[in-house]
């Protein structure tokens, strides 16, 4: 028997194949507060283009994100390394799923020029979960931030890493590397790993923002839930103090907005008073920063949190 390998790519290939046989889940139609800009200006427009030339990828439009019009009006693109397809299967996540491409060694090059076109005072790289490499594309991402700081020395660097589960040293080569915030996200609290983020092991990644600090203290730290997933509120407030005893500096709280039907219903919509509330609960409990909002995203104002974010150490310091 011979067995042919197709090596073209099918067009018709879902993007999600692990989530095509699922039943359907219907989320409640969205409230008036989540309402989002068009993104059909001049300013969008030219950071396609930048994003298109270089080859590169964004978190912006992988994962559908509802603040693409407003962010890319303002040429500020969160950059997604190491290709488009991730080896995991969140069930909250629109990235592409499957075994990804060998990695682009120009890509670190490529997104330089990028940030030094887009003229960034703060930049935002993430990357989607690279299971397969032994280092989980930790040397990878180190590349990307000397190659930013070669190209832009005045900009400041952020990353949104995944958790380099088994890669051991991975994080130690990212850290190395020195970015300014190093953002890894919870997603969501303990109790709904298992459907939401079943790939992850909670305490794993609590650990690993702990262990950023722990391996350089001026790295700011950072990381943020959705909600609407389920969760309870003391579950939300039980998170906050575990992230306080790993000494993160950074909360952001989203709504939870569902990507496709075979994606995690959203179960409630908070409302806009309830992120306030969960904000100075947060502030109480001693981050340094704290972003709380229907719309808030990881990346979203990254650059003047980073500015405020800085200024709130520095008080702290006096
Ligand atoms: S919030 Fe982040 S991911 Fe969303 S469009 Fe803005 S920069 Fe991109």
């Amino acid at each position: 028997m011979v067995v042919i390998v197709d090596t073209i790519s099918n067009p018709l290939r879902p993007r999600h194949p692990e989530k095509v046989n699922r039943p359907d889940s219907a989320s409640p139609p969205k409230p008036n507060w989540i309402r989002v800009r068009a993104p059909n200006t001049r300013g969008y427009a030219d950071t396609r283009n930048i994003v298109r030339a270089n080859g590169l990828h964004t978190v912006c439009e992988e994962a559908g994100c509802p603040n693409i019009g407003e962010c890319w009006d303002k040429k500020h693109a969160t950059f997604m390394i190491m290709g488009d397809t991730c080896t995991r299967a969140c069930a909250f996540c629109n990235v592409k799923t499957g075994l990804p491409n060998a990695l682009d060694a120009a890509e670190p090059e490529h997104v330089a020029e990028a940030t030094a076109k887009l003229g960034l005072a703060h930049v935002v790289v993430t990357s989607v979960d690279r299971d397969d490499l032994a280092d989980g594309g930790a040397e990878h991402f180190a590349q990307t931030i000397r190659a930013i700081r070669a190209a832009c020395p005045s900009t400041t660097i952020e990353i949104l890493t995944p958790d380099f589960l088994r890669k051991d040293g991975a994080l130690e080569v990212v850290a190395a590397a020195k970015p300014d915030v190093f953002n890894h996200n919870l997603e969501t609290v303990p109790s709904r790993y298992l459907t939401v983020r079943p790939g992850a092991r909670y305490f794993h990644s609590i650990r690993l923002l702990q262990r950023v600090k722990e391996i350089d203290p001026t790295i700011f730290t950072k990381s943020g839930i959705m909600v609407g997933l389920g969760e309870e509120r003391h579950e939300v407030q039980q998170v906050m103090d575990d992230l306080r005893s790993a000494d993160v500096d950074f909360l952001t709280i989203g709504q939870y907005l569902q990507p496709t039907r075979k994606h995690h219903a959203v179960m409630r919509y908070v409302p806009p008073d309830e992120f306030s509330s969960y904000e100075k609960v947060a502030y109480t409990k001693g981050f340094l920063m704290v972003s709380a909002s229907p719309l808030t995203r990881s990346s979203h104002h990254a650059g003047e949190d980073f500015a405020r974010l800085k200024a709130a150490r520095a008080a702290q310091a006096r």
